[in-house]
């Protein structure tokens, strides 16, 4: 059985972190200040910005939840999203994604000072990582960061190692790609029209899936090694309701060298990289 490469120890010792941080930052009068702007009643984004609020409150951070309704006017949305990055009390903000059809086209990377990205996702914040960054001018993009985050807590060297990223987000694939040549790796970015796609993942020292296709990848894509770390993005229901990745865990759990699960693996490393996106936001305006 592979090494499980669960988030709870990475979480638990960067939040100890983050709390001597935060309290730094008080001793100056400032307390990180979040704002999340939430549209409509998706079940997955409430339970999304819960979680986000409950970690930002652990490290002593304030977060507050504007929920707008799901028939909001595009007008509305944009007169409340400025009035949110216009107020100089607040250190962060984004918003939880899905939006409603109406407010599809809000050009919301370009409305969000890069300052407040906690998402990582303004144009700024991608140049900057295109240029080289590895998070000490830009605030990254959170599932990437946490990735990188999960492999050092565990001792996974990227520097040199040969990466092979399934998925071409924007949030996930591309960042996570470039973030991966910052560290010095050499990475293979895939997608739904690489042509054989085992070629390129038989020869990975690491795997990265995030393609939102449960339990995709099985032991067929692996080396016959067993010594590839494989990380598994995905976040799917399965027809009986219960959560899982893009890799078939038991297909692959005795084929590999470690891997992370689902739920426990990705999906806390990027709330917690939100976290400290906001605080690094914070120490910056504070300074
Ligand atoms: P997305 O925007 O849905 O894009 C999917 C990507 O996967 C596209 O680049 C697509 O290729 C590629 N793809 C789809 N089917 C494929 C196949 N059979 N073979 C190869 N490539 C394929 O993806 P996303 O937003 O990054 O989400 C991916 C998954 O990660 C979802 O399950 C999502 O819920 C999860 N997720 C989890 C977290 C977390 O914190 N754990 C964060 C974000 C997302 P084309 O570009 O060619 O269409």
């Amino acid at each position: 059985m592979a090494k499980l490469l669960e988030s709870k120890s990475v979480v638990d010792s960067q939040l100890e972190k983050l709390k001597k941080r935060v309290a730094a930052l008080s001793q100056l009068g400032i307390v990180p200040n979040m704002r999340v702007i939430l549209v409509g009643e998706n079940p997955a984004s409430l339970v999304y910005v819960k979680n986000k609020k409950t970690l930002s409150e652990k490290v002593g951070a304030q977060c507050t939840i504007d929920k707008l309704p799901e028939n909001i006017s595009k007008a509305d949305f944009v007169s409340h999203l400025n009035s949110v990055v216009n107020n100089s009390a607040v250190h962060g903000c984004f918003v939880q994604l899905p939006l409603p059809q109406q407010l599809k086209d809000t050009p919301i990377a370009h409305m969000i000072p890069p300052s407040m990205d906690v998402d990582g996702f303004t144009p700024d914040s991608l140049f900057a990582l295109m240029e080289g960054d590895k998070g000490e001018k830009a605030l990254l993009p959170c599932t990437p960061k946490g990735i990188i985050t999960l492999l050092q807590h565990y001792n996974i060297d990227i520097s040199g190692k040969n990466i092979v990223i399934i998925g071409r987000s924007l949030i996930v694939g591309k960042p996570m790609s470039y973030l991966f040549t910052n560290h010095d790796a050499t990475v293979t970015l895939c997608h739904s029209k690489t042509k054989n796609i085992k070629e390129h993942t038989q020869m990975a020292d690491i795997i990265v899936v995030a393609i939102g296709v449960a339990e995709y990848l099985d032991e067929t894509f692996l080396s016959k090694n067993k010594n590839q770390v494989i990380i598994d993005v995905g976040m799917n229901k399965k027809p009986d309701g219960k959560l899982c990745g893009d890799v078939h865990f038991q297909k692959v759990k005795d084929h590999c060298d470690s891997i992370t699960p689902v739920p426990g693996g990705v999906g806390p490393m990027t709330v917690l990289s939100l976290i400290e996106n906001l605080i690094f936001a914070a120490e910056r305006k504070g300074r």
